[in-house]
């Protein structure tokens, strides 16, 4: 770490040459060590893993300095707020899940975004026409989808819950960063380029994002100080200057009338927001969802998001067969039918509790399932979507097979970013943040540096009373966003989490069966190829996942399908974070060692 301060230090000593406010400059300050990445680290005294450099070396300065993992994953999350804007922010919302060493519990704050408390069930129905808005462009860039953001709520309540710090000082080394700037890479300028044309049509992200009406250049400096104001408004007034004041009144006008250009040809539908929706805004703490696999107990969150109840029900499948026993083939056959059968259940039972009744415990009861995983063949793919199962008579017995059902239809994206924290007293955190897409609504805040979410995308389009998910006002959005902490006698053993929509659940699940299944280490459980089978008629799988394992399993009846291809899929799934407590008392910390760019792994002090 010395070498990182150092290099820092110097690029902070570039950067007063080179950085006018605001503006992304050039040439480039080359400067290895702060955008290098290293995505495994080994030692003691607490670890970070997370995509981004700036934010691992965020949270290691928060525990160098004596903070715990509370502290160090809000320092961390919001200096990703920073370099990942398109992925994380203020300006969004997550699940925050904390292991507390001191009596051995787990808790989890649920700082979804809600919907406006006047959001009507036509909400994504034009009223112009009577037909429903198209999912891109129109309710992806809008202000009809942008929910009440819960980010800065949860790391308050975190910090209040388990931390030792304010949000003021943790919010210290995001406003450095802010300022002094990051070293574009590859995956921020393109993320940009991909997102150029509904940037280009709002003042606010152009003038940001665009300068000049390009992307960054790779290597060049960008900094934030609208953003880095912002935080410093909020370190000296807490939260209540983003959920009141003239803060709040600037948020809901750009949801109510965005900062659209006089050329763009965009719809940009409005939304319903009002400064009473942000003053209302309540993280909730909710109990983690739990099941035993194998030995482990592992924790993950309830709803609204199904990320913990369709994890855990998959676990509870897959308990049924033995896996490790079985060749590859054979063991990815049970992994794929174990998340078709527990997708269709996240369908027809998940939503947000506080508005419909989700049979949690049902789905998690071990009996569920073993009813459920009698319907997989050894040998033979079922057809997809596979029904979902009834949790009102459970009893362990195989159940009569159920008629097919049309199964959902997925539009969750792929954006999203992840951290996991573990401190020298032996908390951890698993933190799951987002603003949905890469680049959420496309709409910043105007001088306040942030985008806004576009999170109510993951209603469902259509309105259906019966819908767990359907739209209703104050209601959250069914979420698969998945921090999961899994624990050996009681003591941390792996905490991981992923973003990438709806295949965060199946790369959590994948990594789990990596690891415990299939013998693999977690790094290697982390870069192995990944599939995921969502309850359709196609496998989405990794192109190196097609190559190893395509032909093992075409005989059973599984369409493998190159990620990539389709509007849900990005060539690459999820962008996982790991730490793994060996049993030696080291902590392994795991990132990504080629996806999104490849992660950041540290530890506070290395060991051999
Ligand atoms: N909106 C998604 C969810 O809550 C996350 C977005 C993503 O990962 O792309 O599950």
């Amino acid at each position: 770490m010395t070498t990182l301060r150092y290099r820092l230090a110097a690029l902070g000593a570039a950067l007063a040459l080179t950085v006018t406010g605001g503006a992304v400059v050039g040439p480039a300050v080359a400067d290895g060590q702060v955008t290098q990445k290293q995505p495994t680290a080994v030692g003691f005294g607490g670890a970070v893993s997370s995509v981004d450099a700036e934010a691992s070396a965020a949270a290691l300065g928060v525990l160098r300095n004596g903070g715990n993992a509370a502290d160090a994953a809000v320092a961390a999350a919001a200096t990703l707020g920073v370099t990942q804007p398109y992925s994380a922010g203020i300006g969004g919302g997550g699940y925050f899940v904390f292991y507390n060493a001191q009596d051995g519990t787990i808790g989890t704050i649920d700082g979804r975004e809600t919907a406006p408390a006047v959001m009507p069930h036509d909400a994504f129905i034009d009223p112009a026409t009577g037909k429903p808005y198209r999912f891109t462009p129109e309710l992806v860039t809008s202000g009809i989808s942008v929910g009440v953001p819960g980010t800065l709520a949860t790391w308050q309540r975190a910090l209040d819950r388990w931390g030792t710090i304010g949000l003021g000082q943790a919010l210290q080394p995001a406003i450095t960063v802010a300022d002094r700037g990051f070293v574009v890479d590859p995956t921020f300028r393109q993320q940009t380029l991909d997102n150029k044309a509904r940037f280009a049509a709002f003042t606010t992200t152009s003038s940001l994002y665009l300068p000049g009406g390009d992307a960054p250049a790779v290597g060049s400096i960008f900094t934030n100080p609208d953003l880095a104001a912002t935080y410093r408004l909020i370190a000296a007034n807490g939260i209540g200057a983003f959920y009141g004041g003239p803060l709040a009144g600037e948020i809901t006008n750009t949801v109510q009338n965005p900062p659209k250009t006089a050329t763009t040809t965009l719809p940009v539908p409005v939304g319903h927001m009002t400064a009473a929706d942000l003053a209302a805004y309540k993280t909730v703490d909710r109990d983690p969802t739990h099941v035993n696999y194998r030995g482990y107990d592992v924790f993950g969150m309830a709803p609204s998001s199904s990320g913990g109840t369709t994890v855990g029900e998959s676990l509870n499948i897959l308990d049924q067969f033995n896996l490790a026993e079985m060749n590859d083939a054979n063991a990815l056959h049970h992994y794929l039918e174990a998340s078709a059968l527990a997708f269709a259940d996240r369908g027809k039972y998940a939503g947000d509790p506080d508005f419909v009744d989700v049979p949690t415990d049902e789905l998690l009861d071990p009996q569920f399932g073993k009813e459920r995983a009698c319907s997989i063949s050894p040998t033979t793919a079922a057809t997809k979507p596979v029904p979902p199962g009834d949790v009102e008579t459970i009893d362990g017995a195989c159940p009569a097979a159920a008629a097919a059902s049309a199964g959902d239809a997925d539009t969750e994206n792929i954006s999203t970013t992840n951290l996991t924290v573990a401190d020298k007293w032996g908390n951890v955190v698993e933190y799951t943040l987002t603003i949905e897409q890469t680049g959420g609504s496309g709409m910043v805040v105007p001088g306040r540096g942030f985008i806004l979410n576009n999170e109510l995308t993951d209603f469902s389009t259509v309105f259906n009373p019966n819908d767990p998910n359907r739209i209703d006002p104050g209601k959250r959005p069914r979420s698969s966003m998945s921090p999961t902490i899994m624990l050996r006698d009681g003591k941390p053993f792996l905490a991981l989490g992923s973003p990438g929509g709806s295949t965060i659940i199946t790369t959590v699940l994948q990594t789990i069966f990596n690891r415990i299944d299939r013998g693999m280490t977690t790094p290697q459980a982390i870069a192995a190829p990944r599939a995921t089978q969502r309850n359709t008629p196609k496998v989405i799988a990794e192109p190196d996942f097609i190559t190893k394992y395509g032909s093992q399993l075409t005989p059973f009846g599984h369409v493998l399908q190159p990620s990539g291809d389709s509007f849900t899929s990005a060539a690459e799934i999820g962008a996982e974070t790991a730490i793994e407590f060996l049993p030696d008392g080291r902590m392994l910390a795991a990132a990504e060692p080629v996806r999104r760019g490849g992660g950041s792994a540290m530890v506070v002090t290395p060991s051999p």
